[in-house]
């Protein structure tokens, strides 16, 4: 912990998953980043996130940090892919889903998801932002307040511990061409831009609790699962492991009062018998369904928690939080890196806030189809029930908890078609489920993904600014390569000699951004390659 620099690239107020990502794609595009943040060190006391989504892990792939993650994870996974409803831990087996979260092996996706506690994964972006050379995580500080004008943001910064040669309290200054406020949920920097959270909070009161049981996975018959929702007159909520050695987690949904009640007793009530268990942390929240009214203000944008809140059913928030990092990224960089154009910053806001709304209408979804509403009659968990009535109940459970755990629709289907740097066919996209991902390079989706070979993925070949995919080296690519020199736009050509894989691409030629977005797509180079590059990356054009 020393003086904070005082002048950078890009200011990130808050090293959460949401700032870690931000400074780690930043510093894929060799922008100067200094993060600043109040926690000295991650606390183990609260898992918050336990899953990293497929999508997030591809992210990471192309970080850098994929390997760390799964390193850091403390159960592999292949460990388990199911997730198992019961009337108690001890009790019996109600339903059971299998390859839920993405969790398997797949064609569609370059790397699989990873349950891992969010104190790990952000130890690890510690770690993994430690080494780039062109961040700076200054921890011990927060960010007071911001002001800006057109050549910049200075944000005055606080010291919140005392130290060797500065005390706490003490103020520094820190210019920045651009501000990025990843803040969490009770953002100053939100406050500062005068921006503000519109939604509602679920009433229901919930309560996590970590503890540590010895012999609780030796005495239950489940076998290994990385949820055991347990459904019983007495109590609802899920529960799981958070190490294969005896520490767990779980969240009792509609405690009357989670500030007096026993956690042991809860405990008892999700297992179904005594166990042997040590407390080690308790945590009451609610659900919140929030977004903010306006994500930009110049040159300070808000990203992850400080903009959105949604339900943790579905495990969408910090994963959103990242895909947010990984649009303002690359657009800030590239703006910065002389290449974006005046309105590409425009976009973030233009292009996530859908996601945003959709995030927040399905895990509300989830929430609302949680264990306490889903038992249609009377079901103790020491009581014998009729082979007919679990077959009812089983049912129900698929039908309306399907969406919370395969939601590959959403997590990979998103698209930002009707984004104004998005190149629109007159056909529009193709129709697309929440559950099920149906691959489309329909501009603003995402790249759809093939392996190249066993550990090779398409991915893997794209460059760090446009990517220029081709599938048929006949194609002549000139006016493209002739308008990237023109406007120094970088691009790259991709060569894919694949021609099993070319055919589920739709179209030979396949402008992508940096997010592994396509952006415009083709069976030609077309007569307005400049342009095309030129929308793409935010300059205006003129469609006359
Ligand atoms: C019970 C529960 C379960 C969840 N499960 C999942 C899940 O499975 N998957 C999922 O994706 N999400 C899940 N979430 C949501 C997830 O925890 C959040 O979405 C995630 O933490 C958001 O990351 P962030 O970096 O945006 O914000 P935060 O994690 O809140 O980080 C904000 C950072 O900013 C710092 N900070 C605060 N004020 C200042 C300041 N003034 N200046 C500088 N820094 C500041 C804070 O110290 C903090 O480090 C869950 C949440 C809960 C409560």
């Amino acid at each position: 912990m020393s003086e904070p620099q005082t002048e950078t690239q890009v200011l990130i107020a808050g090293g959460g998953p949401t700032g870690l990502s931000a400074a780690a794609e930043l510093e894929t595009h060799g922008i100067d980043t200094v993060i600043v943040e109040p926690r000295t060190y991650v606390s183990h006391t609260n898992p918050r996130a336990k899953l990293t989504n497929v999508r997030t892990m591809e992210h990471f792939r192309r970080l850098g940090l994929a390997d760390d993650i799964r390193e850091a994870a403390n159960l592999p996974v292949d460990w388990s892919q199911e997730v198992v409803f019961c009337t108690s831990l001890l009790g019996d087996e109600l339903a059971r889903f299998d390859n839920v979260f993405g969790q398997n092996e797949s064609e569609q996706y370059a790397e699989t998801a990873q349950q891992i506690p969010q104190y790990l994964v952000e130890e690890t972006l510690r770690e993994g932002v430690r080494e780039m050379s062109s961040v700076s995580l200054e921890t011990g500080w927060r960010v007071e307040s911001i002001e800006q004008d057109e050549d910049g943001v200075r944000a005055t910064v606080v010291c919140c511990i005392e130290r060797h040669s500065i005390s706490e309290g003490e103020r520094r200054e820190i210019s920045a061409n651009y501000l990025l406020g990843c803040d969490g949920s009770r953002s100053t920097v939100r406050d500062q831009i005068g921006s503000s959270f519109e939604g509602d909070v679920n009433p229901r009161n919930n309560l996590g609790v970590v503890f540590r049981a010895p012999d609780l996975a030796e005495r239950h018959h489940h076998g290994p699962a990385v949820h055991y929702w347990t459904l019983n007159n007495e109590i609802q909520g899920f529960m799981g492991r958070l190490d294969l050695e005896d520490k767990w987690w779980l969240i009792a949904v509609g405690v009357d009062d989670p500030n007096a009640v026993d956690p042991r007793e809860i405990i008892t009530k999700m297992a179904g018998d005594e166990v042997d268990a040590k407390v080690l942390t308790t945590d009451p929240w609610s659900a919140r369904m929030l977004l903010v009214d306006n994500s930009r203000s110049g040159r300070v944008f808000l990203v992850g928690d400080a903009a959105h809140l949604n339900p943790p059913w579905g495990g969408h928030g910090y994963n959103t939080g990242v895909g947010d990092a990984i649009d303002i990224g690359w657009k800030v960089a590239a703006v910065l890196n002389g290449w974006g154009g005046p309105e590409l910053l425009d976009t973030y806001e233009a292009e996530r806030r859908d996601v945003h709304e959709d995030v927040i209408d399905i895990s509300t979804t989830n929430m609302e189809s949680s264990p306490a509403d889903l038992i249609s009659g009377e079901l103790d968990s020491d009581e014998n029930v009729d082979e007919d009535s679990y077959e009812d109940i089983a049912q129900e459970i698929y039908e309306k908890k399907k969406l919370e755990f395969h939601s590959l629709g959403l997590i990979l289907g998103y698209a930002y078609d009707g984004s104004p740097i998005v190149v629109e066919e007159e056909a529009a996209l193709p129709e697309t489920g929440t559950v099920e991902y149906h691959p489309t390079s329909y501009p603003g989706s995402r790249l759809p993904h093939s392996w190249l070979s066993e550990d090779r993925s398409i991915y893997d070949l794209l460059g760090e600014g446009l990517s220029l995919v081709r599938f048929d080296r006949e194609i002549d690519v000139s006016p493209f390569m002739s308008a990237s020199e023109t406007t120094s736009i970088p691009l790259e050509v991709v060569d894919v000699d694949h021609e099993d894989v070319a055919r589920s691409y739709e179209q030979p030629l396949l402008l992508v951004r940096p997010d592994q977005h396509v952006a415009w797509r083709g069976s030609r180079c077309p007569d307005d390659a400049e342009s095309i590059l030129r929308r793409v990356c935010g300059y205006p054009v003129d469609d006359s």
